[in-house]
């Protein structure tokens, strides 16, 4: 590319959709479009080979799309991204460099950065349904009395302001807002066809970035090659969006907080990945789903909306909300790093061995492994917070610090002390047992307390509630599990083999 172009669009890699606030009506004839891959950003942790993978791929794949459009592009390797733009702008001199805003803190800050030296046009960001400020002027009139907002009371207001699910009297279709009793059903006892999952073909752009990734020294990645598991092109992944609503909207509801050591994905959309790198917008999402709301029970479908207007909305909003303060959310004090059985040690516990499994295999699991096993286990044996968000973030393929942060510190964890939920989740084997069919062939016994043969869960649960008594007993929502503590006589038993646990755990010996 020689000639000069009046305008360049920096091209985040999660901003990879040509209708959204950067590129939106762009003219290939006066437009030129820039790519920066930072070493240093992967060099940065030891990050799951299929995330990078799926990141690079999917950017040099809407690179080439452009491209095929007409616009000329400028894809930089470069040390550091600051060093990628300044290098394009002292090359091309454009009138204007224009950028959308991150949905991250870390990205915001380099704009700010960057904007002393170049005449950086930030135009707002458009990703969401609700952007970070219309989510701010919603939070300031509905912080409740214990300064805490309810994703219910969002949700809502979300439904109501884009006529999602309401009928003409401004109600919920249904007449209701929640179905979650008919979605909380533990897996089932009948024998259930659970559909199939798509796979993409490797191509020449795989090879393409297997090539940009073993060209990085320095690079450290963990987890297993692809298998084909992620699509990454708009083509891809609209295909895998009508592949979910054909073959699993219709019973999303029912099983989607139950976990089956046999089917990794049940009923879920495993379309994360692909909305926070922008390839697919929210809005199709909810578009094409409710082109098919005559056919489907109304408990999946409003299950699904609830997700994705309501939950991953909410944890946007409040990501911002919150403050850069709550990456150091830390209420318990703990300090313990993740446990090498996450990391894929060996290990007894039978559910931790099989989500450590499919993250590794896949960089993902759905929901509630993230939530009862990963995030439960690490609060009940104190893993310091910030060491939980890092490790998961580099794990798995839909990380971004936006989402994780209140998920794995809020609510998983309870690390802000309940600013994003009302108490702790934490919950012994007895639950686990319930809602997964892992326990059964454990070595462990979800009922056991102490002795050797006591799940981890369970002695950790009764040994996390009396750690800390003092911060969670006024707690009204936890009054039960207090008073069934209150009547624990092998209090000081299960006090000494939580200690024994939490030690073996740090050493990657259970
Ligand atoms: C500890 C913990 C860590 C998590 N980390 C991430 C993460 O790094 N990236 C990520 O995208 N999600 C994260 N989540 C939320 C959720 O687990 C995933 O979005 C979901 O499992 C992705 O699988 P899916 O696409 O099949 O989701 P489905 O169950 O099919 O749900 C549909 C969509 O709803 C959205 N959604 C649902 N719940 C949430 C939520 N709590 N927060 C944000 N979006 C939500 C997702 O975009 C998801 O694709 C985390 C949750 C927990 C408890």
């Amino acid at each position: 590319m020689t000639s000069r172009s009046a305008r360049t669009v920096w091209v985040l890699g999660d901003q990879l959709h040509r209708d959204l606030n950067h590129l939106r009506g762009a003219d290939p004839a006066d437009t030129e479009v820039l790519f920066v891959v930072s070493r240093s950003k992967l060099r940065s942790a030891p990050w799951h080979r299929q995330r990078l993978h799926l990141i690079l791929s999917a950017m040099r794949r809407f690179a080439n799309e452009l491209e095929a459009e007409g616009f000329a592009v400028d894809w930089r390797v470069t040390e550091t991204m600051s060093e990628g733009v300044r290098a394009h702008f002292d090359e091309r001199r454009p009138d204007q460099l224009r950028v959308m805003e991150p949905m991250n803190r870390a990205g915001a800050a380099l704009l700010d950065r960057l904007s002393a030296e170049l005449p950086l046009d930030v135009v707002p960001g458009d990703q969401f349904l609700c952007s970070r400020h219309e989510f701010a002027d919603w939070a300031d009139g509905h912080v409740r009395r214990d300064g805490s907002l309810l994703m219910e009371d969002f949700y809502r207001w979300q439904r109501r302001r884009l006529n999602v699910l309401i009928d003409g009297d401004g109600e919920p279709v249904g007449g209701r807002w929640n179905f979650d009793d008919e979605n909380r059903l533990p897996p089932p006892k009948h024998e259930v066809q659970w559909p199939d999952v798509a796979f993409e073909i490797p191509d020449e752009v795989d090879e393409w970035v297997d090539e940009l990734l073993s060209s990085v020294e320095g690079l450290r990645c963990v987890g297993a090659p692809s298998k084909g598991l992620w699509a990454a092109d708009r083509a891809g992944v609209l295909k895998r969006l009508d592949h979910f609503i054909d073959t699993s909207l219709a019973g999303f509801g029912p099983y989607e907080d139950a976990i089956i050591a046999e089917e990794r994905f049940l009923n879920h959309s495993i379309l994360s990945p692909y909305l926070n790198l922008g390839l697919i917008h929210p809005k199709e999402v909810v578009a094409r789903v409710l082109e098919r709301a005559g056919d489907v029970p109304l408990n999946s479908l409003e299950g699904f909306i609830r997700q994705i207007i309501g939950w991953r909305e909410f944890v946007y909003g409040l990501y911002w909300w919150f403050g850069e303060d709550y990456l150091d959310s830390n209420v318990f004090d703990d300090d313990a790093p993740v446990p090498p059985s996450f990391l894929g040690e060996p290990t007894d516990m039978n559910c931790v061995a099989h989500v450590a499994r499919w993250v590794d295999e896949d960089g993902w699991t759905h929901h509630i492994p993230r939530l009862m096993v990963l995030a439960n286990l690490a609060t009940l044996a104190g893993v310091r917070p910030h060491s939980m968000l890092r490790w998961m973030w580099a794990s798995f393929v839909d990380g971004a610090e936006w989402v994780m942060a209140p998920n794995i510190l809020g609510m998983g964890m309870y690390a802000d002390g309940g600013r994003m939920s009302t108490k702790p989740y934490v919950s012994g084997g007895n639950y686990l047992s319930k809602m997964t069919n892992f326990c059964g062939s454990c070595v462990f016994d979800k009922k056991e307390r102490v002795g050797e043969h006591a799940c981890p869960f369970t002695t950790l649960y009764w040994d996390f509630l009396d750690r800390n008594r003092e911060s969670l007993r006024p707690n009204h929502r936890m009054a039960r599990m207090y008073a069934n503590l209150d009547r624990l006589a092998d209090l000081d038993e299960v006090r000494a083999r939580a200690v024994e646990v939490r030690q073996r755990l740090r050493a990657g010996t259970l």
